[in-house]
């Protein structure tokens, strides 16, 4: 599951569950998403910072979640790797996404090769096609995930625990 927020051609924003990216494309594309507020259909994504729920099944409904309903976007290109996120959280529901985070982040690391300081190099390798396609993590500066990004370079932030951003 993934949740959205949205906001709908007159403003509102609102967040949705989806079953994955693609659901929501499809939804979006028939106009069967709906603002709750005014029943527009012309619906959109209002940020670009997904949550994802777990995927076992916890015995708990997906009530929403009081978070902000929308984060202000970073400005410079979204870093990978340990570079701190802003993020603005609230309690109680920080604990259960933080969890949450962890459980991500566990699943990418096992998931993937640690390329460490050499993720800049080895994610142009693999883009340009000098190196096969495959999972990776590692560092970059600002400066480098800006470039990156700028290269047209698909990357994605990985999720930083609050208790590591001593
Ligand atoms: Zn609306």
């Amino acid at each position: 599951m993934i949740r959205y927020a949205l906001a709908c051609s007159k403003g509102h924003t609102f967040e949705s569950w989806f079953q994955n990216s693609a659901a929501y494309d499809k939804q979006a594309k028939r106009s069967l998403i709906e603002c709750p507020l005014c029943g527009d259909s012309k619906v959109e994504k209002a940020l670009m910072a997904p949550t994802l729920a777990g995927t076992k099944k916890r015995g708990r409904p997906s009530a929403p979640l009081a978070m902000p309903a929308a984060m202000p976007a970073p400005e410079a290109a979204p870093a990978p790797s340990d570079t701190p996120t802003p993020v603005a959280m609230v309690s109680p529901e920080e604990r259960e996404f933080r969890a949450k985070l962890k459980e991500l982040r566990d699943h990418l690391t096992k998931n993937a090769d640690n390329v460490g300081r050499k993720f800049p190099e080895e994610a142009r390798k693999m883009h340009y096609g000098e190196a096969e396609h495959r999972s990776i993590y590692g560092e970059a500066s600002p400066q480098e995930a800006k470039d990156l990004h700028e290269e047209g370079i698909e990357f994605h932030p990985l999720p930083v625990l609050p208790e590591e951003r001593n």
